[in-house]
């Protein structure tokens, strides 16, 4: 949730962590703050609410802070309220140790209970300031060391972390230690770095050490040791990662949001590619077999997008493939003891594969001995790592805190899947399943039309942004990609919209609808277009405003204030292009209202907590 950056080296450290967080700043954004350790030992502190801007105000952009060894963090509070004194880094009471810390400490009220009788006092609501004065009760205690001492706070804590721990005794030396939150560590020449993801170290190294769980690492200018937590050495080797480093910049753009938008054609196509061989599916590279996906029983597990995806999942294999498909909410799954059985295969979809909920889900399948495949797109992730098999989706570094080009590139991973299932299960032949193929191969170019005549939705979206409630209405694939543009709305513009099956509406939301009220429908599915359109006019006589999104030249039968067309396809395959003008929508009418397109408030991009 939060962002976590650490450097050691012979540079000065706070430019180098405010630079890293900058390009953390998507997980988290209530506050930051930097923690250095000057030559003498001092670890000095410096925060700041609000934007990481103001911390760099604050530090004249690093400068006030001399030292070459340091940690810093951008925050996305869950315990205590967004302000200076909750920000991280926290120190322990006589300031000797000094904590930043993603996750969350479930059991940090006992803890805190405890060491108040030990006679510590706290000055903030933070469940991470019980971490550092834990971490300082153990290793005075037991005077062995801060690898014996963080094996031991370990022990005692029930949640998620991944820290960073400063001891102002212990020389240059940055601390690391996690438990389902991410961390990586940078290998450098002569400089080590830690970071939360890897764009933020990109700019300085490429080869990289994955934590585990209940692992430690102590870092310093010379190189890294990692440790269990027996305390025992463990063994690692760095990974060359392949990412390009402008790939986290804007190029151009205005906003992540729109470049990331813009990258959706060569985000399918990539994705596609890397699975597609000639007029076949070949999931080889990921090692999946036809025995692998066999099963009668598909269960998505996924949040927000990811979950959308699920749903678009589940009518596209259902009409293909003839398997029952579940689509869950990781958050719901994991507490619900599901019935699976045991041929089932678990879907777990997640674009930086640290989904807190989703990873949960994965490894209750897996404790129940179910097959999990993930669908993620940060390689070296969390989700990627535990299940059995992963696809992963070829998006890129994905910035904005709304997704659109990770959503995109597993739809196409989704589509892919349900051919190989439709395949084995002898539902489609050759000839079918490559015209389905050849159909798949043309969504980046349809996507890139779309994009070229984004000047309508932008006229639209200028001359609409003061909609105070909008419904999106489909039936089937065209639902699904309703329920994606309804949560873009509302993520980025803070307007109130809802998604429904519209032969939902007359169950009860169609009494919301009044003057004013503008309802889209998306109508794509030949079969059950008529019925939308009847749906759309009876939300018309009731005041509505009606806009529709079709394919160009479908005979809609229904007169609309505003039609957006998208070039035909598939129509399985349909919310792949009509979910494009819903993303356009909720940039634009997010930036006709002055808001921060990029960072929505309350929000972060990977959900580390629960
Ligand atoms: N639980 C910690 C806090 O509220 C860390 C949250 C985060 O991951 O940013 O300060």
């Amino acid at each position: 949730m939060c962002g976590i950056v650490g450097y050691i080296g012979k540079k000065q450290a706070a430019p180098i962590l405010l630079d890293g967080l900058k390009k953390l700043e998507y997980r988290g954004y209530d506050s930051a703050g930097l923690a250095v350790r000057a030559d003498d030992g001092e670890v000095s502190v410096v925060k700041a609410k609000g934007r990481l801007a103001r911390l760099a105000e604050r530090t004249e952009n690093g400068a006030l802070l001399q030292g070459t060894c340091g940690i810093g963090h951008t925050r996305w509070a869950t315990h205590g309220e967004p302000s200076e004194e909750n920000a991280h880094p926290h120190k322990c009471m006589d300031g000797s140790v000094t904590v930043v810390h993603n996750g969350i400490l479930e059991n940090y009220k006992e803890l805190r209970d405890k060491l108040v009788r030990k006679g510590y006092t706290f000055h903030s609501q933070t469940d991470t300031e019980v971490i550092a004065n834990c971490i300082d009760y153990y290793y005075k205690k037991y005077k062995l060391g801060p690898i014996d001492t963080i094996a031991r706070f370990m022990m005692r804590a029930r949640g998620s972390y991944a820290l960073a721990v400063l001891f102002a005794d212990c020389g240059d030396a940055i601390y690391v230690a996690r438990k389902d939150s991410p961390m990586v560590i940078g290998a450098g020449r002569g400089e080590m770095f830690i970071a939360s993801d890897v764009p933020a170290i990109l700019k300085y190294t490429k080869r990289v050490y994955y934590i585990e769980n209940y692992e430690m690492a102590r870092i310093t200018r010379e190189g890294v040791e990692f440790y269990n937590i027996d305390r025992e050495p463990v063994e690692k080797h760095a990974v060359r990662v392949k990412l390009d480093e402008n790939a986290a910049e804007m190029g151009g753009y205005e906003h992540f949001m729109i470049k990331e938008i813009h990258e959706q054609p060569r985000a399918v196509e990539l994705t596609l590619n890397s699975y597609l061989n000639g007029e076949y599916v070949d999931l080889s590279e990921c090692k999946i077999t036809d025995k692998f996906l066999e099963t009668d029983e598909i269960v998505v597990v996924a949040c927000g997008s990811a979950y959308h995806v699920g749903v678009v999942m589940q009518y596209v294999v259902e009409k293909l493939a003839r398997i029952p498909v579940r689509v869950e909410l990781a958050s719901e799954f994991r507490y619900r003891d599901p019935i699976l059985g045991k041929n089932a295969l678990i879907v777990a979809i997640s674009q930086s594969g640290e989904t807190a909920d989703t990873l949960a889900a994965v490894r209750e399948a897996k404790a129940r001995g179910i097959r999990t495949l993930a669908i993620v797109n940060v390689r070296g992730s969390s989700i990627a790592r535990e299940a059995d098999k992963t696809i992963f989706t070829y998006a890129g570094p994905e910035i904005a805190v709304a997704t659109t080009k990770a959503y995109s590139a597993q739809l196409a991973v989704g589509y892919l899947l349900a051919l190989e299932w439709a395949r084995i299960g002898g539902r489609v032949d050759d000839v079918q399943c490559a015209a389905y193929i050849a159909e798949l191969r043309n969504l980046p170019q349809k996507i890139e039309k779309i994009l070229e005549n984004k000047q309508s939705v932008q006229k639209f979206a200028a001359e609409n942004s003061t909609v105070n409630d909008v419904f999106m209405i489909g039936r089937g694939v065209d639902y699904a990609a309703c329920l994606e543009g309804a949560l873009k709305l509302k993520e980025v513009s803070y307007v109130h919209t809802e998604a429904y099956a519209a032969g939902e509406l007359k169950h009860g939301t169609i009494s919301l609808i009044e003057n004013g009220t503008l309802v889209l429908g998306v109508l794509t599915q030949s079969d059950i277009l008529e019925k939308t359109a009847s749906n759309l006019e009876e939300v018309k006589t009731r005041g509505a405003s009606v806009v529709t999104v079709s394919f160009e030249g479908a005979k809609i039968p229904a007169e609309a204030e505003y039609a957006f067309t998208v070039p035909g396809t598939h129509e399985l395959f349909a919310a792949s292009l009509t979910v494009i003008p819903l993303q356009l929508l909720s940039y634009y009418v997010s930036l006709q209202r002055g808001l921060d397109v990029d960072k929505p408030r309350n929000l972060a991009k990977s959900v580390t907590v629960e």
